[in-house]
């Protein structure tokens, strides 16, 4: 349970005179709460009440996790038989008296349907607040524990790509490469990746968003590796292209760039710079060698109880980069039927500078 943060959401409850939240984003259910779970299409929801104690309200049957968690408060549950929205409108009655006058909700992520629901139950209530850009805000300072815990999950990628470049052989498909890499993290008990682990050959690499499928490795293929796991509820996020047997001149260039460019973004990154002139400093490299119009995304993205959050390391973010803040640095060049390379890591920014969570060697590996 993070009470440093509960209560930041309480002073702003109190500025913008809310009086309940309805947190209903896992990841975010997690962040304030410590009770991690993922509950597929059932309803977990953390309600805090400005005046009265918060609860959890979960599917029967992760009421005793949550109880075990870190979570100090209330945990209501429900079975299958019985609809959720009503039980929650009896609990919220409760602590209220009566119908709260006015709830945010997360705008950016709950459903319409799970709004009218609430909506149903209480037709008066305004639910026009808006707690999205509060908990981004939030998030982007990452506490001591929290960089541990995502120095953890990076301890897990260099684990992934290591299994990874093993599983590397002639004929060995996308896919093959994928289930050694996740058999071994599962034995060694993770339980669950931050996304689907992708491992593209060739030319496949050169769409950003790739499908990983039944592609053979073929000798000279590059190879794009981008992974991570959630670990004690905190993902990693890393992009390693490496290759099998001698590249091309070519591909070697290409690499070479990417990799210039994302290690001059790391160099560059300290507190006090903003968000837009980290990327700028990666797409000037690589424009320079006349590939900028390859490099077509941002340079990075926030990261911490979910895979994606803020800050958004973008043109036109004037963000100022402070201290304790976590973010990937992911420039790529993708040359349609030719070559995809990225390379990312996770970093956190420090006093002077930034650390990586992730150590696997960012150079050219060539495997035989
Ligand atoms: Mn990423
Ligand atoms: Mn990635």
């Amino acid at each position: 349970m993070n009470k440093h943060k509960l209560n930041e959401l309480k002073q702003w409850m109190e500025t913008n005179k809310v009086d309940c939240a309805y947190i209903s984003d896992p990841g975010h259910i997690a962040y304030f709460s410590g009770f991690e779970s993922d509950p597929h299409e059932r309803v977990l929801a953390l309600f805090i009440p400005l005046e009265a104690e918060p609860f959890l309200f979960a599917p029967a049957l992760e009421v005793e996790d949550a109880q075990n968690s870190s979570w100090a408060y209330d945990v209501f549950g429900y079975l299958d038989s019985e609809n959720p929205w009503k039980l929650i409108a009896e609990h919220l009655t409760k602590r209220f008296s009566g119908a709260p006058v006015t709830v945010a909700v997360e705008k950016g992520s709950l459903t319409v349907d799970r709004l009218e629901f609430m909506q149903e139950f209480f037709p008066n209530t305004d639910f026009s607040k808006d707690l999205t850009p509060l908990i981004q805000r939030l998030q982007l300072l990452k506490t001591e524990e929290e960089i541990k815990k995502l120095y953890d999950a990076g301890d897990w990628a260099d684990v992934a790509f290591e299994t990874g470049f093993k599983a590397i052989h002639e004929g060995a498909t996308e896919q093959e490469i994928i289930a050694e890499i996740e058999y071994e993290l599962k034995k060694r008990g993770v339980s669950q990746m931050s996304f689907a682990t992708m491992v593209l050959a060739g030319k496949n690499a050169a769409s950003p968003h790739g499908e990983p499928g039944l592609t053979k490795i073929q000798k000279h293929d590059l190879v794009l590796f981008d992974l991570g796991v959630i670990w004690n509820g905190y993902n990693s996020d890393a992009t390693r292209t490496v290759a099998f047997k001698e590249p091309s001149e070519f591909d070697r260039k290409i690499h070479a760039i990417t990799l210039e460019a994302q290690l001059a973004a790391q160099d560059f990154v300290r507190p006090g710079v903003t968000a837009a002139e980290v990327d700028k400093v990666a797409r000037d490299v690589i424009s320079s060698y006349g590939y900028g119009e390859y490099f077509n995304h941002r340079l990075g993205h926030g990261i911490g109880t979910t895979v994606h959050e803020w800050p958004s390391i973008v043109e036109g973010n004037d963000l100022v980069i402070e201290e304790g803040m976590c973010f990937s640095i992911e420039p790529g060049i993708y040359i349609p039927e030719k070559v995809g390379v990225r390379v990312e890591d996770c970093i956190h920014v420090t006093k002077t500078g930034c650390d990586s969570f992730t150590k696997t060697s960012k150079e050219l590996l060539i495997f035989d």
